[in-house]
């Protein structure tokens, strides 16, 4: 038995497989797909995970029919053209003795998109509206309920030929069969809706197909425990169908929340303002009531948290999906005692789902070699070791220098300030995204085990670099606060951002806050001041506070900051201040705003870089690589990427 997590890497039994351990890489979007098929990209992605310890993995949602797509990038399988891609899948991910599941999948009136971008015709058990995609969808004929039953067996049958070895149910997050369970989207008068028994009907019609056409391949079903929506499934009506269902399925796999409304959805991928497995309740009450063994996902980061939820039966096994996301093996790192070295997921929903939503193959803001296996899956020894000075302690150089290092060269990392971090110390200081300082933590351990030489403290000019007579320069400079010329602000009380989150300035009481990037400095400031006690208005430069930020963290901002009583004016730019006023301009009436009776004004107007060095070592012979905010100034996510991309080719 293991040590450390003794129920975390125990088998389970789930149907006719037997998985080695408990930690699962549960279905999830990742845009890996060409045509609506698996490709390489996604079999690397998934051969990733597997080699790195997972015993479950379930590949993302497969839509079963052609009038029910979710996005442009979705898998497909619609038919048999589907099933060498997903045999692919298969066999690369059964080498490493880890078990395959694949998700089968209907949006039902959550359907937002079609092919070539124009709106689908959406089909619902009823013609109720979803709030968050304003669709208004068709009620599905008895005949096409049908259709769709049948759709499903096929597609279980064809990841059975491509080698799967379950398939899972999509009832989650308020997509069709969700629609199908929920009594206030469900309003039939067929056989299909009322009774329980009638709404639960569509479910074990599909799992009759199912095993009618895929024989003994695994069963599951998904839910969220509860939708955290007052038109959406609660926890109660949760656990009761659950135990309507739980005899004819393998396993039910717990999730939380739902895509029909913006305060739903933000549980399907919960940001880090969530604790850590903060859905175990709903797994251990739908356990009490289920014959087959019950999964559980939902910000489940770590082994620890995954081996206490196991060992206290409130779930059989987790779902680390973000974990592994961005340390695909961390399974194998819990399981061979060696968890200090797991990078861990700091729940900033950047990278992973925050490119899904923009419609780019995920990532991870840590390890940007995620979506990205078949370019940097295989970190190349140097052809030959050469001493690199990177300038600059911040997630950019950090990740530079941690591979640069672990290729083999000889690299000394400075920094002027006394510890490594740049702006993630200050990230983190912003209220709700302490856990970002993780990133600083995860990196600072990979510069130390790659064995880069640190010098903190450390200021660096022209010709302390000459004198180190280096082969590569790497500047990693950074940012400081952008400080345009503001008419007036000679008379006004003007901080910064970061001034305020160092505790270095006195603020009034009545605060007008400049956002002009729109993304987490704005609203940190704007919460951190409100929380303070201070009266605030947030005026914004552009569409809506937080534009700029994930959707669900921006979504779960925007409503802490209405708890708040923060004012959020849109669409306005800062053109002037005097004593007490601040002056904006509508970005499209091109009106002035004034804000009256404001003491302190603090800006978030972004960042400008730092490069005080790359002009006097032009013409030196030394090769030198500008990178992150020094070389334009973005977020951590660019600068660990540049990190990695410019080590590997050094
Ligand atoms: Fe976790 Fe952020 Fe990476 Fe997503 S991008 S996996 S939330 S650390």
């Amino acid at each position: 038995m293991h040590q450390s997590f003794p129920h975390l890497f125990s088998p389970l039994r789930i149907g006719a497989v037997e998985l080695k351990n408990r930690v699962m890489f549960t279905g999830h979007a990742t845009n890996l797909s060409t045509d609506g098929h698996p490709n390489e990209a996604l079999v690397a992605y998934q051969r990733a995970r597997a080699e790195g310890g997972a015993g479950l993995i379930v590949t993302q949602v497969s839509c079963i029919h052609a009038n029910g797509w979710h996005s442009g990038l979705s898998l497909r399988i619609f038919d048999d053209s589907s099933i060498p891609h997903y045999r692919r899948v298969a066999d690369a991910v059964h080498q490493f003795d880890c078990q395959l599941f694949g998700q089968l999948f209907h949006p039902g009136r959550e359907t937002h998109t079609s092919e070539d971008g124009r709106l689908a015709t959406s089909y619902a058990p009823s013609a109720l509206p979803s709030d968050r995609f304003h669709v208004m969808p068709r009620a599905m004929s008895t005949t096409l309920v049908e259709e769709f039953v049948s759709a499903f067996g096929d597609g279980a049958r064809r990841m059975r030929e491509g080698g799967y070895d379950g398939v899972e149910i999509v009832g989650t997050q308020g997509y069709l069969i969700a629609q199908f369970l929920n009594p206030t989207a469900n309003h039939r008068t067929d056989q299909y809706g009322g009774s329980l028994e009638n709404r639960l009907r569509i479910v074990h019609e599909i799992i009759s197909d199912i095993r009618r056409k895929a024989g003994d391949i695994v069963i599951g079903f998904r839910i969220s425990g509860d939708e955290f929506d007052d038109q959406g499934l609660n926890a109660q009506e949760v656990v009761t169908a659950c135990e309507g269902l739980t005899d004819a399925l393998d396993y039910i796999s717990v999730a939380g929340g739902t895509s029909a409304t913006l305060g739903g959805a933000i549980h399907i991928v919960p940001p880090m303002a969530y604790e850590a497995g903060y859905l175990k309740s709903h797994s251990e009450a739908i356990k009490q009531r289920a014959s087959c063994p019950v999964l559980l996902t939902g910000r489940i980061n770590s082994p620890q948290v995954a081996e206490q939820i196991i060992s206290s039966g409130q779930a059989d096994a987790c779902g680390m999906t973000r974990a592994m996301i961005c340390d695909p093996q961390m399974a194998d790192k819990a399981s061979r005692g060696a968890a200090d070295e797991i990078r861990a997921c700091i729940g900033c929903n950047q990278a992973c789902i925050g490119h899904f939503h923009k419609g780019y193959p995920i990532s991870c803001i840590q390890h940007p070699e995620t979506g990205r296996e078949l370019r940097f899956g295989t970190l190349k020894p140097a052809a030959s070791a050469r001493r690199i000075l990177v300038i600059g302690g911040g997630p950019a150089g950090m990740k530079a220098a941690a591979i640069a290092a672990e290729r083999g060269h000889d690299v000394t990392l400075y920094e002027q300030a006394p510890r490594l971090g740049g702006q993630a110390l200050l990230a983190q200081l912003l209220p709700g995204r302490e856990e970002f300082g993780g990133i600083v933590t995860n990196l600072s351990r990979e510069v130390e085990a790659a064995g880069v030489t640190v010098m903190t403290g450390t200021k660096v000019d022209a010709e302390f670099i000459a004198a180190q007579a280096p082969d590569v320069v790497v500047l990693a400079t950074g940012a400081l606060p952008y400080r345009p010329p503001l008419e007036g602000g000679d008379e006004a009380h003007v901080v910064d951002a970061w001034q305020v989150l160092k505790g270095e300035v006195n603020v009034g009481a009545s605060v007008a806050v400049a956002d002009w990037r729109c993304d987490w400095v704005g609203m940190g400031v704007a919460e951190k001041l409100a929380r303070d006690g201070c009266s605030v208005r947030l005026y914004v430069t552009g569409h809506m506070a937080g534009e700029n930020l994930p959707y669900y963290v921006r979504d779960q901002k925007i409503g802490e900051l209405h708890k708040l009583g923060v004012q959020t004016i849109p669409m306005v730019k800062l053109f002037g201040a005097d004593s007490d006023s601040v002056y904006f301009e509508h970005l499209t009436a091109g009106e002035a705003v004034i804000a009256d009776n404001v003491d302190t004004l603090v800006l978030a107007l972004g960042h400008t870089l730092v490069d005080n060095l790359s002009e006097s070592l032009t013409n030196t012979g030394v090769e030198v690589h500008i990178i992150g905010d020094a070389a334009s100034p973005r977020t951590a996510e660019e600068a660990v990427y540049e990190g990695l991309e410019t080590a590997t080719r050094l």
